[in-house]
């Protein structure tokens, strides 16, 4: 991108109004507030460039009090036109706008005129497209003609902007012409609606000489809540502001999970359940409404070379995904699969080889028809990292990158995806190095553990971004878009807008200047919060004493500007979305202590061998714990222990469970079966750093379930933990290796693995072992650490664990 620095241009622009304009008598659009310009659009303008002119006569009118006249043809009594759009005007002046690609403008002075222009295409749904929501069945009839297959219909979310009549996939670039002419006479949008906009006051604006082409640094720019049927108006409204591209011309209509429309109907399911996975001896037809795929099906295979096929040539995208349905991280077990993962390379590699050489297929196959074509598939979950068996990947699969760039401020994750971005395009033939990225933003949604928390992150996300541009064609943000999501993520959505059209730019200097403008009499003290908030808000969850400050900090700002001013409504917004942090604040305070503590070790372990018995000496050189009864903390009748140690990137517990053998109550002995419950079984109730909590239970027969029991009861999630058991003469015991992926685990990849980093003694896991007993004459439950209750699920009486 070639453009000098907007705030240079700003400062270039003040300079010029004050000292050049009397001395060479220039040209104004409004002197004294009276209109001295008129705006000239085309007479056949689309819609996005009619619109553009009456945002540009809205703001010069809010700015100086002078309304200027929309007009096709170009009067004689007004001495300034501003041209918008492309129209005989700027064609008789020779000012094109081609090669204005994904949004890019164009703004060039005459001597008393000044065109704003880009590309602006009104959006045609491709036919077939359905009217509205009851409106599938005709558009799959359609679909199917056309196909002459039964593929799921492919494109169900079109938006149009209510009021307005447009596309959230329209092209407009006059438009983001204008609202860069507005934002160099100094408008800021830096929130939806009146609270979040900065507009200067002034009678005279002069005829500005600015001459600038602006190309993005980044195509793609769309953060999910753009939406333009659902969302209100001024969030709309804010949406355009930003210039932000749903990337039609990028990745078409197509993000993610493709593979589901070759895979979601019933023709298909009965026709070809060899598609589909084969688990415990049955098809998977049902995950998620589509089922699992089997990757080594040629027929399911060539299906999905026949729909990418089909898209390109029925909706002229550019791009198709045929990425298999989300979480999907266990191979098949049909004989055609056996042996083509690859458990070595642990949850985030164990299905690489597999999935990706399935999708390089699909990509050379349809390289020979559509070579201009690309295929898609994100670099997710348990096939993360590169496979091993492709020497060079089809020049025509773009990949996608998932990443929680918030988390970046730990440089070791930072440098991971640094790395795996970089093993990536090092597959790639050199032409065709090109990825886009799935970001997650989701830190604002009430069910985060960083719900209601300053999650500020502006220099990690330029830093980010920077680092991005040149192979990055641009992001898909996922994001929480409900309640006052806006109180935080304003701010990093409106640096990552920034930043998608130059990431060159300096951030404290877009940072100083939002603080002046936003927060007026209160900008060092916001400042000082917003600083503190960045460094700290990962730390909020555990650190009261941080809490306090973030609050101080606040309250300070707080009292700088009278609370029914501009700038106290702006920070009241904000307190009031982080006023549950108050009540995380007070369970703080009632703390965990007095609760057990246990050391898991670390150097211990090399011989050990999991096969349920804690027989290897190790185990009996290490310390762990003992359960008492769960109400009354006494001791069972059956004592239990539990020991830990560390294993590379894993904690293994071994837990010894005394019993008479011969009286064992099993109740099933499959993985993931309720039953489990129904008789004797041991939990691990574990909350890490980044993550409260999971659960892992498991009964003597080896019977094992996992379950996420962050926001309610998630059966689909998996730790990937290896477990076996063991019955001998004086009881039962189980070893459990359960693997620790990262932090950012449970924004990356929901599903799988689990979020955390190893334990110490400053940012310990709490955990409960706990153990269940049923007999005919009732059931004896036991924990390490007593709740008092009829219940293990508890998390203040966790207990604490470290390694050491
Ligand atoms: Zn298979």
């Amino acid at each position: 991108m070639k453009r000098s620095k907007s705030t240079c241009m700003i400062f270039c622009l003040l300079v010029a109004a004050g000292l050049a304009a009397e001395a060479r008598g220039a040209s104004f659009i409004a002197k004294d507030g009276n209109p001295l310009a008129e705006i000239i659009i085309a007479t056949n303008a689309p819609r996005a460039a009619k619109f553009a002119a009456e945002e540009l006569q809205a703001y010069i009118e809010k700015i100086s009090g002078a309304k200027l006249a929309i007009t096709n043809e170009a009067g004689k009594e007004i001495p300034v036109k501003i041209y918008v759009g492309k129209s005989k005007y700027t064609d008789g002046l020779k000012i094109s706008d081609e090669g204005l690609k994904h949004g890019a403008y164009k703004m060039v002075p005459g001597r008393d005129w000044l065109a704003l222009i880009g590309q602006d295409k009104a959006f045609t749904p491709p036919e077939p497209h359905m009217r509205g929501r009851d409106d599938l069945p005709r558009a799959l009839g359609e679909w199917d003609k056309l196909t002459g297959e039964k593929f799921g219909f492919p494109h169900t979310q079109l938006y149009k902007f209510h009021g307005q009549g447009f596309w959230d996939y329209d092209e407009r670039g006059s438009l983001n012409a204008v609202y860069a002419f507005l934002r160099s006479l100094g408008v800021r949008w830096y929130m939806p609606g009146d609270l979040g906009e900065i507009v200067p006051q002034k009678k005279n604006i002069e005829l500005p000489k600015i001459e600038r082409t602006v190309h993005p640094d980044f195509a793609l720019r769309y953060p999910s809540f753009m939406r333009f049927g659902i969302m209100s108006r001024e969030n709309v409204l804010w949406q355009l502001r930003m210039g932000f591209n749903k990337g039609l011309d990028v990745v078409g209509f197509d993000f993610a999970h493709g593979m589901n429309r070759v895979m979601a109907r019933d023709e298909m399911k009965e026709a070809h359940p060899d598609y589909y996975a084969l688990y415990n001896g049955k098809r998977d037809t049902v995950f998620r409404g589509t089922g699992k795929p089997c990757l080594s099906s040629e027929g399911l295979l060539q299906a999905n070379v026949r729909y990418a096929r089909k898209m390109f040539d029925i909706y002229g995208v550019p791009h198709v995904s045929t990425m298999p349905q989300d979480g999907y991280g266990a191979l098949c077990q049909c004989d055609l699969c056996k042996g083509k993962d690859d458990p070595g390379r642990g949850t985030k590699g164990h299905m690489s080889d597999y999935v990706w050489s399935f999708e390089n297929r699909v990509a050379q196959e349809v390289f020979k028809t559509h070579p201009d074509r690309k295929i898609g598939c994100a670099a997710y979950g348990a096939y993360e990292l590169v496979p091993t068996n492709i020497s060079a990947l089809s020049p025509n699969l773009l990949l996608t990158f998932c990443q929680a760039r918030r988390d970046f401020y730990d440089p070791k994750k930072r440098q991971y995806y640094a790395d795996l971005r970089k093993a990536w395009m090092d597959k790639m033939p050199e032409k065709s190095r090109q990825f886009w990225v799935y970001e997650y933003y989701l830190h604002t949604k009430p069910t985060s553990v960083y719900g209601y928390m300053p999650v500020f992150y502006p220099h990690t996300i330029a830093g980010d971004m920077r680092s991005l541009k040149g192979q990055c064609l641009g992001e898909f943000i996922d994001m929480n878009w409900e309640g006052n999501f806006m109180a935080v993520d304003h701010l990093n959505l409106y640096v990552t807008a920034q930043y998608w059209w130059d990431a060159g730019q300096d951030i404290d200097t877009l940072l100083e200047e939002y603080y002046d403008l936003f927060y007026g009499p209160a900008r060092k003290e916001m400042k000082a919060f917003i600083d503190y908030s960045e460094a700290n808000w990962m730390d909020l969850r555990n650190q009261p004493e941080k809490i306090d400050k973030v609050f101080d900090l606040l309250e300070k700002a707080q009292g700088k500007a009278p609370s029914d001013s501009i700038y106290g409504r702006r920070m009241a917004f904000l307190a009031d979305y982080l006023k549950p942090l108050k009540d995380l604040r007070a369970q703080l305070a009632k703390g965990r202590e007095g609760n057990p503590e246990a050391r898991a070790y670390s150097q211990v372990g090399k011989d050990f061998k999991l096969d349920g018995k804690l027989d290897e000496e190790f185990w009996k050189n290490i310390g762990g714990g003992g359960l008492s009864e769960v109400q009354t903390g006494t001791p069972p009748a059956f004592g239990t222990s539990f020991k830990a140690f560390w294993k590379d990137n894993a904690i293994v517990f071994g837990i010894q469970c005394r019993d008479m053998s011969t009286n064992l109550n099993i109740a099933t002995a499959r993985n993931d079966d309720g039953n489990l419950w129904n008789g004797d079984c041991v939990e691990l109730l574990i909350e890490t750093q980044a993550h409260s909590y999971y659960q892992l239970s498991i009964n003597p027969a080896g019977a094992f379930a996992d379950l996420d029991r962050k926001g309610g009861l998630e059966t689909l999630w998996s730790s990937h933990a290896q477990v076996a058991t063991s019955i001998g003469e004086d009881g039962w015991s189980a070893e459990m290796l359960i693997p620790v992926a990262d932090e950012a685990q449970d924004a990356v990849d929901p599903l799988n693995g689990l979020a955390g980093r190893r334990p110490t003694k400053t940012y310990p896991w709490y955990i409960n072992v706990c153990r269940q007993r049923v007999r005919d004459n009732g059931k004896e439950d036991s924990a390490w650490s007593p709740t008092g209750k009829n219940t293990f699920h508890d998390t203040l009486k966790f207990g604490k664990l470290y390694v050491e």
